[in-house]
């Protein structure tokens, strides 16, 4: 069973056998100007994405949802969702974007204000900084609260799901509270609405997720099956990413500040912690020089990998190097903290006129 509130999985492979989830290497040939996150395989799975590669091979509609669960501070393993944001928005989908508060009240107790608060301060405001542009008519950004088409579709649908089925998928049990029982129906909700006759009617949605939120996914693509006659509703499809590594070594949280370089931290904190972070270098100098480096087991590669170079050539040959023993760690580290210093004073400069956007949406 996954947790979607606590999951510290990821064993990928036997998550891929375990639930069905197909491997994303197999369509990225279908895909047009497939994006770094595709190409590079942090994308690693999907559910039916042969329906989007058609949408986007044949220009027809289609959308992408995401939600946000206002809970703390965005750090950098976040920004992989905005980026694939971004390269939808770019294909021209419709985008629905989630603020969930309901789900933040019902399993953290966090306030519907607080969630606000946090979801304008810290989510939008770095979404629109890092380049998505949520100003467009075809952008939907809601709070769950404030959404009754969604709301209203989540009490609907609960009809066609009982209790131990929820609890067979989620691992509830007697000592769980009822409105945290009912906040999988909101996700639910959140995914299928944009397929409502309102938004448009039954199309494609693809919904990129890391792999702890495939419950979700698997919940609502059986509901969209089984309210196919009453709503039109086709099963959505998903993208399944890999979570960074911390760079302490363990999974990057935003719990934990020193695994995590968070978006609002100074350029000077950030650069910090890239230079105290785990590599995947060797005992001693002499000991790398002659048996090289281990990339893959490196948070400073990673972090190269995913955010900070886009030319695959010059990738490969900073592996090389490394494996070779060529370059050692604190070269790469100083290069890697220039690049992410370029990152943060570009967000930096974007962040005010960002968060006048922001206020003005919500
Ligand atoms: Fe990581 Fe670079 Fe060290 Fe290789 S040389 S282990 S990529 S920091």
């Amino acid at each position: 069973m996954i947790d979607p509130w606590g999951s510290s999985i990821i064993d990928y492979e036997k998550l891929t056998e375990q639930f069905g989830i197909k491997e994303f290497k197999d369509v990225v040939g279908e895909i047009p100007d497939a994006s770094k996150l595709m190409t590079r395989g942090i994308i690693f799975g999907q559910r039916d994405y042969k329906r989007i590669t058609d949408a986007l091979n044949k220009n027809e509609d289609f959308a992408t949802m995401t939600g946000m669960m206002p809970s703390g501070k965005m750090h950098i393993g976040h920004k992989m969702v905005v980026d694939q944001l971004k390269w939808y928005q770019k294909k021209g989908a419709d985008l629905y974007l989630s603020i969930a508060d309901m789900e933040a009240y019902a399993a953290r107790g966090i306030s519907k204000e607080k969630s606000r608060e946090i979801a304008l301060n810290e989510y939008i405001v770095n979404y629109i900084a890092l380049g998505l542009d949520v100003t467009k008519d075809n952008v939907h950004l809601y709070l769950q609260s404030e959404n009754d088409d969604v709301k209203d579709l989540a009490y609907t649908i609960g009809r066609k799901v009982t209790f131990s089925q929820m609890r067979s998928i989620y691992g509830f049990d007697n000592s769980t509270n009822i409105s945290h029982i009912y906040t999988p129906l909101l996700q639910v909700a959140d995914i299928l609405h944009p397929q409502l006759a309102k938004y448009g009617g039954p199309k494609p949605v693809i919904v990129p997720v890391g792999p702890d939120q495939d419950p979700h996914i698997r919940l609502t693509r059986d509901l969209a099956t089984k309210f196919n006659e009453e709503f039109g509703f086709i099963e959505p499809s998903a993208t399944f990413h890999r979570f960074m590594t911390g760079l302490t070594g363990d999974k990057m949280s935003s719990s934990k500040p020193k695994s995590a370089i968070y978006l609002t931290d100074s350029i000077k904190d950030a650069t910090k912690k890239v230079k105290s972070a785990k590599t995947g270098g060797r005992e001693s100098l002499k000991e790398q020089k002659e048996l090289g480096g281990q990339p893959d087991k490196c948070s400073i590669y990673e972090l190269l990998v995913y955010h900070l170079i886009d030319d695959d050539k010059q990738l490969e040959e900073i592996r090389s190097k490394c494996l070779s023993g060529e370059t050692l760690c604190g070269t790469c580290k100083q290069c890697a903290s220039e690049l992410l210093e370029d990152m943060f004073e570009e967000l930096e400069s974007k962040r005010e006129e960002a968060q006048k956007i922001a206020e003005s949406l919500l």
